[in-house]
């Protein structure tokens, strides 16, 4: 999963010359960073120096004018800028520089370079080859993805950033719904997922972790065929579900678990097709699909 570092000024310098365009407070123009961290909320109040102030406002006549200091930290503060020559305007506009690759501070900006140095290179997530395989749909994929890594809009995450959404599931309407109950602690979710796993596994998983974790367990290659069809069910299901979920909530137009059942079996079927076997002595995947399901669904 792609994480970010938690702050850009420190991609992003500034080197002060008539101090009239970089900000006291939010620009990082000192060793101390930006120092509205490193002071804190109190430290306008400790400096008498407002919040939008320019580095220019500290100083008269060609002077630093700090009030004596309060903390160590503003103490310290006032140590390091007696060796800051103060802002002049013969000095020049102020300069804002970014970090590039070497770590050296440079006046262009480089979206490629930051993007670089801002994420956090992480391993391949294990789970990737389950989400995406040959015969895989985009659009369910990424639906799988943001599910896999609990980032759809839930209604516990949309009630968690403030919004004034119900609690309830609204495929069972007896759980709240978060991404562990719609997969498939629910009773809608596993009637679905179930039905389908358990023509495939004696004993199906019954989380989307579980079953992620179950086929990276059994890809192997006397399972080739049986791997393949359990990737792409699972993120049909899945699919599926979050549609269902999408129509109930947006539309007001509910499926019955038979009726998406049917759907999810259509769509698997039409996939396969796609994908016909290497030889005639060789079964596709549709005949291997087929074979382990009975009807009626
Ligand atoms: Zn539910």
């Amino acid at each position: 999963m792609l994480q970010l570092k938690p702050t850009i000024v420190e991609f992003l310098r500034c080197e002060v010359g008539d101090g009239r365009s970089a900000s006291f407070w939010y620009d990082s123009w000192t060793e101390f960073g930006q120092l509205i961290s490193y002071l804190g909320e109190a430290g306008p109040r400790l400096l008498c120096i407002r919040k939008d102030a320019k580095v220019v406002e500290a100083t008269r006549s060609g002077n630093w004018v700090f009030p004596a200091a309060r903390s160590d930290n503003s103490q310290a503060l006032m140590v390091a800028l007696a060796d800051h020559s103060p802002p002049e305007s013969s000095k020049g506009r102020d300069a804002f520089l970014w970090r590039n690759a070497s770590g050296n501070f440079i006046p262009s900006f480089s979206s490629k370079e930051t993007w670089e140095q801002l994420r956090i290179h992480s391993p391949l997530v294990p789970w990737a080859d389950v989400i995406w395989f040959k015969e895989h749909v985009p659009r369910f994929s990424f639906v799988s993805w943001l599910a896999l890594i609990a980032r759809l809009p839930t209604r516990d995450r949309l009630r968690r950033w403030g919004m004034n959404t119900p609690a309830s599931c609204v495929l069972c309407s007896n759980g709240e719904e978060n991404h562990n109950h719609l997969f498939f602690e629910c009773t809608f979710s596993s009637s679905v997922w179930g039905f389908f796993a358990a023509k495939f596994i004696s004993f199906p998983p019954a989380t989307l972790s579980a079953a992620s974790s179950w086929i990276l367990l059994h890809n192997l290659p006397q399972n080739t065929k049986l791997i393949s069809i359990l990737k792409l069910l699972l993120q049909t299901v899945v699919y599926h579900l979050w549609k269902e979920r999408n129509s109930r909530l947006f539309t007001g137009v509910a499926s019955t678990a038979a009726a998406l059942r049917l759907i999810i079996d259509r769509t698997m079927r039409s996939r396969l097709l796609s994908f016909p076997g290497p030889s005639l002595l060789s079964s596709s995947l549709l005949a291997v699909y087929f074979s382990r399901l009975s009807y009626p669904l």
